[in-house]
């Protein structure tokens, strides 16, 4: 151990990197296995690591889980704290074909200083169990559950239209548009038919939104996701078409039409009380009927329009920025609850893979349908009359109200009617009540080299053939030439030394998938593979699963809430059903760090040039330092912008830390602190008070505040340093136990000099006593014009404005007011309260 001295000053650059030599050679972060301590598996969300390194932004998601971590460990668990490499996928390969690297080399090289920097900030990852996604031994693994779920019915290819960036080459999920552009390199996004691969997380729509009831996730978070999968209760119902008017004009025609003789759609509505005033329905472009329908006068408009749409993204039809429009198909529908012919139009906002690919349209009650039936000159019928007052009919009206125009249901509340309705169409055979979701397959194919090949093989007789169990992994071969072609194949359609193969079910010629999995898939489950990286008999060991999971706290921002944390619990609940696992939410409990922006309010990029690293933030001020303004900065899930000047507080506060033990150890050599000394007391309470205050904060992810308490703390106990008692060095002793999670190196250093066992990490968490924890009272002197006329006892914590109110109650203030109300009160916090009269 090094000589203490009591003058040397604080010098984190000399103690950090020989602390963290320390912590490595004697692997003080090892999970510790099969103990019967409890287990506390803290996770980070699987980052993907890019060639820019980690910006300050990413600290203040790593920091506050190493102090949870660090805090559990001394609470006395077994904790798991693990980190891995998400290496495969577009993010990845774009990088690596911006800078001419084989993402092979670049994501090694990338994830190395990544772990260099997490060491540099003093994580305590159990470097043990680091994975990577792009791993032979870890990919096999993700192909292994494919196949399951292939197995189990979830995967499936078919032929659909899907989100084409012309700029990466390849498809994207729906969840990676993002305004009309791809998430990754913010290109438009276009539509292309492509046979893709899909997984059916919709078979678990409904518990998918059920459990987001049961898990402790921020609210926002919650809400994406509910609003994602989108679950509406309503109506499906038929309508049946008839032939176009002679004239094709769009209003209500008397029903004397030729009929088409199986031409019927169904439409779905949430609204069926509103199904008197549809006057219009509306089919999608690709709709089948719509060529079947269309009139021989309208057929040149409807297939203009058709190929207009086509050429469409999703999102951009679904925009509600644009206005609507559409087109008559020359053909009319039965209203089957009133008779009443409507004309039925294609329009572009209306998707064929969204329900039924068919509405009714209800300009009174919908607003696109009022804007459409205005644009187009469509009648426009009310049936739902608000309860207070008039319908303006300068907008649709949306809300309850009562029936009108609405035969049997008028006169009832609208609430009402929407089941009586519903039950008249099921009766009438035409309608059912139904349940939808907005949610839709992941599209999981990607066109692609740098992912985990899709373990498929199709063959001429056999048709799709999954790949052995035993020929797993279907390995990823090195192609030096990697890059997109821009056909709508992957690179490894190229390599007839990958593509050709025998067919595992008939021996026969056949070839291989050429599409990779889309990179969510790795992450979707690399949480199980932690607790036994090395297992070879499945994807993760069934036992360490048991002892370890669910993840006891997960922790990641809100980019990730309707992609990764959507699929990775999809996944769950289809292993649990496949009775791999017990449990079938992975996360149970989720914290969400808010953004750290730039200086200059913008979010912190490359491009943008603002990038703060750690590396240059440690090597100003040390780690320690930075990690507490990190948690000091703002309340752990706000938002907040880097402001280099606001690092002196956390600066400050560690040289008092470091001052506060060279004074106590002082006291421990005899040279101070002979007698009990009157602040003993105040000491003690306030040590227990703190232990508390910082527990509970810790608890409740307030890092912030818990580290408000420990500089009030010390600041407390710098006013006792001249007079320093037995109550002084114990105080500093707990201090340095509560500093241990947040400052890990100053409370190692500290530690050891006051002679305290290694390492300050394996001690046990400081323990309060409630009892000391209580306020306290003190007199507080009551004033009128100056004399003391009372004294009363409040807490020691009263603040002015309730200090003024006691005084103002007291008797005998109140005989010198004689009812008035005081000219003035003037308040001197913990002491006295003067009143002018
Ligand atoms: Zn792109
Ligand atoms: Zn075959």
């Amino acid at each position: 151990m090094r000589k203490s001295s009591s003058t040397e000053p604080y010098s984190p650059h000399e103690i950090e990197p020989r602390w963290q030599e320390r912590w490595a050679e004697t692997a003080l972060y090892r999970t510790p296995e099969g103990n019967e301590r409890p287990t506390f598996y803290c996770l980070d969300f699987f980052p993907y690591p890019s060639g820019a390194g980690l910006s300050v932004g990413h600290c203040r998601n790593y920091v506050p889980s190493d102090v949870v971590s660090r805090y559990h460990r001394m609470k006395g668990y077994a904790v798991m704290h693990p980190m891995g490499w998400d290496a495969f996928g577009l993010p990845a390969e774009n990088e690596a074909i911006r800078k001419g690297i084989h993402p092979r080399d670049s994501t090694r090289r990338y994830a190395a200083n990544y772990r260099r920097q997490m060491t540099l900030i003093g994580a305590s990852y159990d470097w043990e169990r680091e994975i990577s996604s792009a791993h032979p031994k870890y990919y096999r693994w993700t192909q292994w559950i494919f196949l399951l779920l292939h197995k189990r019915g979830l995967a499936y290819r078919a032929l659909a239209p899907v989100n084409w960036c012309a700029s990466c080459q390849t498809t994207l999920a729906n969840n990676e548009v993002e305004g009309g552009t791809c998430w990754r390199c913010h290109q438009p996004v276009i539509r292309r038919d492509l046979q893709q691969w899909f997984l059916r997380i919709t078979a678990y729509a409904d518990e998918l939104l059920a459990e987001t009831d049961k898990v402790d996730w921020p609210e926002h978070i919650l809400a994406m996701q509910r609003n994602w999968i989108g679950r509406s209760e309503g109506v499906e119902f038929d309508l049946v078409v008839e032939g176009p008017a002679r004239d094709d004009s769009t209003g209500f025609v008397a029903g004397t039409g030729r009929n088409h003789p199986s031409a019927s759609f169904s439409v779905f509505t949430t609204r069926p009380d509103t199904v008197y005033g549809m006057t219009f329905a509306v089919l999608a472009p690709e709709h089948p009927l719509v060529d079947q329908i269309t009139s021989p006068g309208q057929r040149v408009a409807v297939e203009v329009y058709v190929e207009r749409a086509r050429r469409m993204t999703e999102i951009e039809r679904l925009s509600t920025e644009r206005t609507c429009d559409g087109v008559f198909t020359g053909a009319y529908a039965v209203n089957p609850v009133n008779g009443r012919r409507v004309p039925v139009f294609v329009a572009d906002y209306v998707l064929l893979a969204y329900g039924t690919g068919a509405i009714m349209s209800v300009p009174a009650h919908d607003q696109r349908d009022y804007e459409f039936a205005k644009k187009y000159d469509l009648p426009i019928v009310e049936v739902i009359r608000p309860v207070l007052g008039e319908w303006a009919g300068d907008q649709a009206f949306e809300g309850e109200g009562v029936m009108v125009n609405s035969g049997p249901f008028d006169g009832q509340p609208s609430a009402q009617a929407w089941g009586g309705i519903a039950a008249t169409m099921e009766r009438a055979g035409y309608g059912r009540r139904t349940v939808q979701y907005r949610m839709r397959d992941w599209l999981i194919s990607r066109q692609r080299y740098w992912g985990a090949p899709i373990p498929i093989v199709h063959c001429r007789q056999c048709g799709t053939v999954p790949v052995p169990e035993n020929e797993l992994p279907v390995m990823l071969p090195h192609l030096p030439d990697y890059q997109p072609r821009g056909d709508g194949r992957s690179p490894l359609a190229n390599l007839p030394e990958f593509v050709d193969c025998a067919c595992p079910a008939c021996g026969g010629p056949a070839q291989r998938e050429t599409d990779t999995l889309d990179g969510f898939a790795c992450s979707s489950w690399y949480f199980l593979r932690f607790p036994d990286r090395e297992y070879d008999q499945g994807p993760f060991n069934p036992e360490a699963v048991r002892h370890w999971l669910p993840v006891d706290l997960y922790v990641g921002g809100a980019e990730h809430a309707v992609m990764h944390l959507l699929y990775a619990r999809f996944w769950t609940k289809a292993l649990a059903d496949e009775g791999l696992i017990d449990f079938r939410e992975p996360f149970p409990r989720l914290a969400s760090q808010g953004i750290l922006h730039a200086a200059d309010g913008k979010r912190m990029s490359k491009s943008g040039g603002n990038v703060v690293t750690p590396d240059e933030v440690v090597e100003r001020y040390g780690a320690d330092i930075l990690r507490i303004y990190l948690l000091f900065m703002a309340p752990f899930d706000r938002n907040v912008n880097w402001d280099e000047d606001g690092i002196t507080g956390a600066e400050r506060f560690l040289h008092r830390v470091w001052r506060l033990c060279q004074v106590a150890g002082r006291v421990r050599r005899g040279q101070g602190g002979q007698s009990r000394s009157p602040g003993e007391g105040e000491v003690r309470r306030m040590t227990h008070k703190t232990v508390r205050r910082v527990t509970e904060d810790i608890e409740a992810f307030k890092f912030n505040t818990a580290v408000a308490a420990m500089m009030e703390y010390a600041n407390a106990l710098w006013a006792q340093q001249e007079d320093p008692g037995p109550a002084f060095y114990e105080a500093t002793g707990i201090l340095i136990r509560l500093l241990a999670p947040f400052a890990p190196h100053i409370a190692e250093e500290l530690w050891a000099r006051r002679g305290g066992a290694y390492s300050v990490h394996q001690q046990s968490w400081p323990t309060y006593d409630p009892a000391l924890t209580v306020d306290d009272t003190i007199d507080l002197v009551v004033q009128v014009n100056g004399k003391v006329r009372d004294r009363i006892v409040v807490s020691a914590e009263v603040d002015d404005e309730e200090a003024r109110r006691l005084a103002l109650q007291s008797e005998r203030v109140q005989r010198y007011l004689n009812g008035e109300p005081p000219k003035k009160v003037i308040v001197v916090p913990g002491r006295l309260v003067n009143i002018v009269v």
